[in-house]
Order: structure tokens, then C-alpha cells, then sequence
């Protein structure tokens, strides 16, 4: 197997000035969620150049984004009638990008401020780095193009696997690039790797009136404040030191817009994150029990509208073996890792679900370089492009490791 995984790095290394151009393409031309149509067009133009490819179905969740393919291998052996599928994202983030590179996005207000540009040029590199081996792997590899993988209320994983996009595989791969990861890193981890996305929204209401006189109103902000901080003490009083959960109140508004009038309304959001299972459940339901508590005390109406959008992802320790012997083949002890839990969500955890699933990460943030070490989905997200073969040679590795194994 080490000599197939040396010919994958190889490969995978002399793709490298295409990679990178159809990465800065793609980034040149981002589309939001469930709006990928020019992406998807790319990426089928893009796989009809590549011998033994076939496009399975394009168009999911109603619309024309998104895309299964598949590359059959060539030999007879321990692989024959397997079936592993690669995962790319391919959506884009509402952000008016602000760096100044040639590549810059070219749409106003959308930008890939995530790294799925660099996914997909990943994924269909490694697409040609299996048709190159097809005599060197029995069994099938399915290339799965996910739309909406950043909807959170419509995630794209969901959809698919809803609409048979995993029928008939038996194992999934997929990884992410993260700025936050030394360039070069490449990151496993078996059992629980990132955390469960819930989001809720709290809105009070009570009665309105003027700043002098608040015996004749019902001030809502009194039940934000107090919610604000009571919501807190369930992660420091009710959550144990050795468990997992952070629960977070981003956004604040007031039916108020100025200094002497007490407002009707307020209107929270925030996140909880878990690793899902009881610790979920209890926080949910703790979270109801403070909402209506403070109500009560208060007067005010409190509506809570609580939603689970995607769970943790849970890689499968078998696979997760299989991913790290890969890795290690093709770039060595010193460059692979075992990954710390990562507190952010994706929802790749929709396929593993349903199939054996794995998920690894790939440092790609250059501490000599600034720019490739800003926050994934801010406005100067960039990455570093010299670290995209390795996304690439994983997914091609991990397949082809996958399926000859007897
Ligand atoms: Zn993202
Ligand atoms: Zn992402």
C-alpha cells in the first residue's frame, strides 16, 4: 500500500498549480446556500475532463445545486462492490470580502470565507488522482458536492442523505481546512470531534411605556438581564466540569430605539453546544424551566423557540484508524495529529448517522503570514494554498486505503 500512497502524494503534488487556480476560481465566483447553480456547473465541467467520472445526479433539495459522481476502480480483490464516498461543501458565506489579492471575490457581499473553495478544488483533484490509479483499487468511490453546508436551518447533509445521495456506501470521508491549525497539520481524532449547533431564539414581551414611570409599564429588558446570567449557570451549576457545553447569547434587540422609552419587546438569540445525547436534552429542557421561572417572576411573556440544528459529529473509530494509517503513509509522523474536540459544528454529522463516517482536518494557517490565520467567516479569511494537496491526496488516500483493505 506505501507505494500506491507515494504515487498519491506524487500526483497530488504535480496537480498543484491546477488546484490552486480552480480554488482561486471558485473563490473568485462564491455562491450562497442553495444557490450554488455556476459552482455546480463548475465542478461538472470540471469532472467531465476527468476519464472514468461519472455525474450520478446533479440537483438536490429541489433546486439544481449540488452533485453525486463516481469513479470505478479496475482491480479484483478485497474492495469489489464497496463503496466510499469523499465529501466537499460548496457553499459560500454572506461577507463582503476585504482582501486585496488578485483572486478577490467578485460578487458583492458573498465571499468563501470558509475554506469550501479549496474543498471542492481538493476533491476534484483527488477525482483525478483516482483516475490515474483505477488499475490500483477495486470497489467504487462516490464524490458527494454538498450544497448549504452553512444554511444551519437547511443544512445541505440532511437533504442528501434524505434524498439517497449515500444509498448503496458503506463508509463516508470528508475533512475541513482550518486557519486555526499550523499550515501542514493534518488532525484525526476517533469518537466525538465537534460539537452539536442548537439555536434558539427568546423573545419577551411586556408593556411599554415612559422611562419615568416604570410602575406603569412591564419592562422586558428586567427578564433579558435576568435570563442573560441565569442562562449562564447552567454550564458553571448544572453542567459537570468533565462534560462538554457551551451556551452562548449572541444578539440583543429592544423594541426601543432610544433612551426614555421602556420597550414593549425583547428579542434574544444565542447557541447552546453539546455533544449531544443527555447533556442536550438536560440543557433544553433546564433552559425552558429559566424561561418560564422568570416569567413568572416578572410578568413579562417569554417565548422560547429552541432548535436543533446539527448534531456532533462522531467519527467511527475503525475508519478513523484507516484515516490516520493514510495520513502518516503520505505525509509522515511529524506533520499528523490527534485532534483536540473542535466547539465548532458541521454538518457532516447527518452522514455519519446513516453510514461508518470519518472527518479530518487540515491545517492550513501560516503563522508568517497574517492573512492565512484570520477567523474562518471573516471578512479576511484567506488561506494557505500551498497546504491544498494535502486535502487533496488525503481524500484520494483515505478511498484507495479504504477499499483495498481486505
Ligand atoms: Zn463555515
Ligand atoms: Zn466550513
Amino acid at each position: 500500500m506505501n507505494g500506491t500512497l507515494e504515487k498519491i502524494r506524487g500526483f497530488a503534488q504535480g496537480y498543484e498549480p491546477e488546484l490552486v487556480a480552480l480554488r482561486r476560481d471558485f473563490h473568485r465566483h462564491p455562491e450562497l446556500s442553495w444557490e450554488e447553480f455556476k459552482t455546480t456547473d463548475r465542478i461538472e465541467e470540471e469532472l467531465g475532463k476527468i476519464e472514468g467520472v461519472k455525474v450520478l445526479r446533479r440537483g438536490f433539495g429541489g433546486g439544481d445545486s449540488g452533485l453525486t459522481a463516481e469513479i470505478a476502480g479496475k482491480k479484483t480483490g478485497a474492495g469489489t462492490g464497496r463503496c466510499v464516498a469523499l465529501r466537499s461543501d460548496i457553499d459560500a458565506l454572506p461577507v463582503q470580502e476585504e482582501n486585496d489579492v488578485e483572486y478577490r471575490s467578485q460578487t458583492d457581499g458573498v465571499m468563501h470565507a470558509c475554506g469550501h473553495d479549496g474543498h471542492m478544488a481538493g476533491l476534484i483533484t483527488a477525482a483525478r488522482i483516482l483516475s490515474q490509479l483505477r488499475e490500483e483499487f477495486s470497489g467504487t468511490v462516490r464524490l458527494v458536492f454538498e450544497p448549504a453546508e452553512e444554511s444551519g436551518v437547511r443544512g445541505g447533509a440532511k437533504v442528501l442523505v434524505e434524498e439517497g445521495a449515500l444509498d448503496g456506501v458503506d463508509a463516508i470521508f470528508g475533512l475541513h481546512l482550518f486557519t486555526t491549525y499550523p499550515a501542514g497539520q493534518v488532525l484525526y481524532r476517533s469518537g466525538p470531534c465537534m460539537t452539536s449547533a442548537d439555536g434558539w431564539d427568546l423573545v419577551i414581551t411586556g408593556r411599554g411605556g415612559h422611562g419615568s414611570a416604570p410602575e406603569l409599564a412591564i419592562d422586558p429588558t428586567i427578564a433579558a438581564f435576568m435570563f442573560g446570567s441565569a442562562v449562564q449557570t447552567l454550564i458553571s451549576r448544572e453542567t459537570s466540569p468533565r462534560e462538554t457545553a457551551v451556551i452562548s447569547v449572541t444578539s440583543i434587540e429592544t423594541s426601543s430605539k432610544t433612551r426614555n422609552i421602556i420597550p414593549e419587546s425583547v428579542k434574544l438569540m444565542g447557541a447552546t453546544r453539546t455533544l449531544g445525547g443527555e447533556l442536550q436534552d438536560r440543557l433544553e429542557a433546564a433552559m425552558r424551566r429559566i424561561v418560564s421561572g422568570i416569567a413568572q417572576t416578572t410578568r413579562c411573556t417569554m417565548e422560547l423557540d429552541y432548535r436543533r440544528f446539527y448534531p456532533a459529529v462522531i467519527n467511527d473509530p475503525a475508519l478513523t484508524e484507516i484515516l490516520k494509517d493514510a495520513a502518516l503513509g503520505l505525509f509522515g509522523p511529524e506533520a499528523v495529529k490527534e485532534a483536540p474536540l473542535n466547539m465548532v459544528s458541521e454538518d457532516f454529522s447527518f452522514y455519519g448517522a446513516v453510514v461508518p463516517a470519518t472527518f479530518a482536518q487540515v491545517g492550513v494557517g501560516d503563522l508568517s503570514r497574517p492573512a492565512t490565520c484570520c477567523p474562518h467567516h471573516s471578512a479576511t479569511f484567506d488561506l494557505d494554498e500551498s497546504q491544498l494537496w494535502r486535502g487533496a491526496a488525503l481524500h484520494a488516500g483515505f478511498a484507495l486505503s479504504f477499499l483495498n483493505k481486505a
